[in-house]
């Protein structure tokens, strides 16, 4: 076949893969097979059994916000009156003293995340209360990260100044895009004016480490209106971007039934957005850091992923190299070297958990040799773009031969430009780089067997 030909296959192929849906691989297998009923003192045991010298990571949930994005995918409520998040900071600060009585020690913290939601609609007392009770019960490490997430619209500078006073390192902005038509479209006001000067306060009250979030595919957009936004981005200077396309999953965030569907970009657009607000990035002078990441070649993000230590969680890629990550708040997921648990998604049933003493359980899995094997491949394929399936298997004691059964599909891959093989060495081409999910996918054998519907590669 002449190459010509087989280069507009193998192209054809590539936007073919880009519709395809899958998962965002935050973790393996991924949190729609965690079992239901997951028994707690499953969980004790596996807070119990950690070992009192290695670091953790913290995560809190803050499920509140302000205002409603229709775009909005995330676990969150409207918070009309404060009582119920009072009650809320209540709970959660019980639920940090019960999991902490459960570890074998006061153990050291490396990462403290504040999530959401938006974690800056509490009052700044509030936030106050919870890092006390972190640091209380847990020994936060003098040069931890602690990080959060703001709301630019609606960052008090009373909640930016308590934040630089708590030594809070690194805030993210969500931005998502500038376009006035784009911002009516997805019910999300916010000139790049404001965004400025909340960049501008955040700094000067001490956080030097700041990120904003982008989104392509959302209604309305154009690639001139997104590469004019990465442009406003960039003269800010945040340290790391991420640029997600927006997941239209109207079945599970029934707030994007407000979305006008006639108004998203097409396949071929939103791939076309996110190329070119790529490249704009690149040129600007962020490194790409696997399928959605940017940064500046000094963030630690960034040297990270050049000596081969970028990881993946479930705030995305991070260089947080500690294997147990300890979730608060509803819906949190904890990752511990045995398994997952996943904290109830009902405030009321999270709530009543917590003060009758008990975890708020909701979901687990507990993983195999083989989910290990799998989730440290599938991990590489999106953090590295490379794995040696040999090197991987002699790692989890497997048979040399485990990987053999999916060489077809290795193949296919290959003859479609995603992926170069060397029998066990596989290396991702710059277009299997940005579809990394569908590669790594091949190595999920959970896949098959759900229900769960994913939000689509590009
Ligand atoms: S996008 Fe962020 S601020 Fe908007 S509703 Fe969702 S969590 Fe809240």
């Amino acid at each position: 076949m002449r190459l010509e030909a087989q280069t507009t296959q193998g192209a054809a192929a590539r936007a073919r893969y880009a519709r395809q849906a899958a998962p965002r691989y935050t973790s393996y297998p991924t949190a729609p097979h965690f079992a239901k009923h997951f028994p707690e003192t499953v969980s004790r045991d596996w807070l119990a059994g950690l070992d009192p010298a290695t670091p953790l990571s913290l995560y809190a949930h803050i499920p509140f916000c302000q205002q409603m994005c229709w775009y909005c995918g995330c676990n969150m409520k409207l918070a009309a009156r404060y009582a119920p998040v009072t009650s809320y900071v209540d709970s959660l600060l019980a639920e940090i003293n019960l999991v902490a009585a459960a570890l074998p020690a006061r153990m050291r913290a490396a990462h403290l995340h504040f999530g959401g939601g938006t974690p800056t609609a509490l009052k700044p007392d509030d936030l106050s209360r919870l890092v006390g009770r972190f640091r209380e019960r847990f020994n936060l490490a003098a040069d931890a990260e602690l990080a959060i997430e703001t709301d630019p619209r609606t960052i008090t500078d009373a909640m930016i100044a308590r934040i630089g006073a708590l030594g809070f390192t690194r805030a993210s902005l969500g931005v998502q895009e500038f376009d006035p038509r784009v911002q009516a479209a997805i019910n999300r006001i916010q000139p790049a004016a404001l965004v400025e000067s909340v960049t501008e306060k955040l700094r000067a009250a001490g956080i030097a480490r700041l990120n904003f979030d982008l989104i392509y595919g959302l209604p309305q957009q154009t690639v001139s209106a997104l590469c004019k936004t990465v442009a406003e981005c960039t003269a800010m200077k945040p340290d790391r971007i991420a640029l997600f396309g927006y997941a239209h999953v109207p079945w599970m965030a029934k707030n994007q039934r407000m979305i006008d569907e006639d108004a998203l970009p097409g396949p071929q657009d939103r791939a076309a957005q996110a190329r070119s607000a790529a490249a704009a990035l690149v040129a600007r002078g962020y490194r790409q850091i696997g399928i959605d990441h940017f940064a500046v070649p000094t963030d630690s993000l960034a040297l990270a992923a050049e000596a081969g230590r970028l990881h993946r969680n479930f705030q995305g890629y991070t260089d947080d190299d500690a294997e147990t990550l300890l979730g608060f708040g509803v819906t949190a997921i904890g990752r511990m070297p045995f398994g997952y648990v996943q904290n109830e998604a009902e405030t009321g049933r999270w709530s009543r958990a917590i003060h009758a003493g008990h975890l708020p359980v909701a979901k687990g899995h507990a993983l195999s040799l083989d989910d290990r094997l799998r989730g440290h491949v599938i991990e590489r394929i999106m953090c590295d773009g490379a794995i040696d399936l040999d090197e991987a298997g002699r790692i989890f004691g497997s048979d040399a031969q485990w990987w053999r059964t999916e060489i077809p599909a290795l193949d296919s891959l290959q003859h479609d430009g995603l992926l170069r093989r060397t029998d066990a060495r596989i290396i991702l081409t710059p277009e299997g780089v940005t579809l990394a999910r569908i590669v790594a996918s091949t190595f999920d054998t959970y896949l098959t067997r759900g229900q769960a519907r994913h939000s689509i590669v590009l």
